[in-house]
């Protein structure tokens, strides 16, 4: 397969627009052009990697973290990070990464912690604003069930648990075709009124692309009246975090040994214990301590992620008990969520989650 296949597939996952601005996830060593047999996941790339890679004929490592995460200035061998692009180059190896913007998308790294620890009822702990836009397009009346099926499998019309959601309205639309005008109904230089119907629906703005293309395929006129619209309505499908429910309520204590248990980890710092049952649980796969006042408003009675500075421990301040599992444990899953999905995209791609120790924390 040619590698651009992986990373359109990969795209479609968890478009590379939704990374955070400090991000730099997507291909960054390596031609999207060449070929491969087969991919290596891991969460971070490291020499060891890059051979196991090699070994098992994988000339594209798809890594969370990325490897390349400040600018190189340089490629002199001198750091881990300048050493690890030198191999890959010379090996002939592609890494891309999938980061924050699959740490921002529903299916992404959260909601798989989430399913591990049992979790139902989920739903993203702080959405994204301003993702989302109004499509309004005007079409003849029996074109309109080919355009509304275009642009839903582009992308558009999703709501929640709905799909194909869209508003049509009869009306009458009119047009004078010019000299050099091909029209698809009426007569050059002779104004034209038409049945139209005008079909609305919403779109995520990385789908824009897309889902405007799709609609331009399938609509019959030489040029096509549409109106795309900001909306103020938060996404329920992209944010951080993840907040969630236990099937039963448990002990504080019984909770952490589960979480030990499912993170198979031999510690975990927390914050004081606060003597009731647990019920409502939000996550963060990673450093998520700028999550914690979203998960306190939202009354979770545990806050499990990473990354907690001995201050931060004092925010929970009595309202919340804050469990810092490691960043490696958090989000050691995500290697199984991108393996699945490519799994089911390419049957006949080999698909391999890294037997190479990555985690750069020790336990004594
Ligand atoms: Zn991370």
């Amino acid at each position: 397969m040619k590698i651009y296949e992986i990373l359109l597939a990969l795209e479609n996952l968890a478009p590379v627009s939704l990374q955070e601005d400090y991000d730099n996830a997507g291909l960054t060593i390596g031609n999207a052009n060449s070929e491969t047999e087969g991919c290596l996941i891991c969460i971070d790339v490291n020499e060891s990697v890059i051979d196991e890679a090699i070994r098992k004929n994988c000339k594209l490592i798809i890594s969370h973290h990325p490897v390349i995460f400040k600018g190189l200035k340089r490629l002199v061998g001198q750091t881990l990070t300048e050493r690890i692009v030198e191999k890959a180059i010379k090996s002939d190896i592609a890494i891309c990464s999938m980061h924050t913007n699959l740490d921002n998308i529903f299916e992404g790294v959260n909601r798989s912690l989430c399913e591990q620890i049992g979790l139902t009822d989920l739903s993203i702990l702080r959405k994204t604003g301003g993702i989302l836009k109004k499509l309004v397009t005007f079409c003849p009346e029996d074109n309109a069930v080919k355009v509304r099926k275009a642009i839903f499998d582009a992308g558009a019309g999703e709501i929640g648990e709905y799909d194909q959601c869209s508003f049509n309205t009869e009306g009458l639309g009119s047009f004078r075709a010019g000299e050099k005008a091909n029209p698809f109904v009426g007569n050059i230089g002779e104004t034209h009124f038409e049945k139209e119907i005008r079909i609305e629906t919403i779109i995520p703005a990385y789908r824009q692309k897309n889902v405007i293309a799709a609609m331009l395929e399938s609509h019959p006129y030489e040029e096509v009246a549409y109106d795309i619209y900001p909306l103020d309505n938060e996404f329920n499908r992209t944010g951080s975090g993840m907040i969630g429910k236990l099937p039963q309520k448990m002990m504080e204590l019984e909770f952490l040994k589960k979480l030990k248990d499912v993170l198979q980890i031999s510690c975990i710092r927390h914050s004081e214990l606060l003597g009731r049952m647990v019920e409502t649980v939000a996550v963060c796969g990673g450093s998520g301590s700028f999550l914690l006042p979203d998960a306190m408003r939202n009354h979770a009675d545990f806050f499990v992620s990473a990354d907690f500075k001995y201050h931060q421990f004092f925010d929970a301040d009595g309202k919340i008990v804050i469990a810092d599992t490691g960043h490696y444990e958090s989000e050691q899953f995500t290697c199984n969520l991108l393996a699945d999905y490519l799994m089911k995209k390419f049957v006949n791609f080999a698909v391999q989650i890294s037997e190479t120790p990555v985690n750069p924390v020790k336990y004594f």
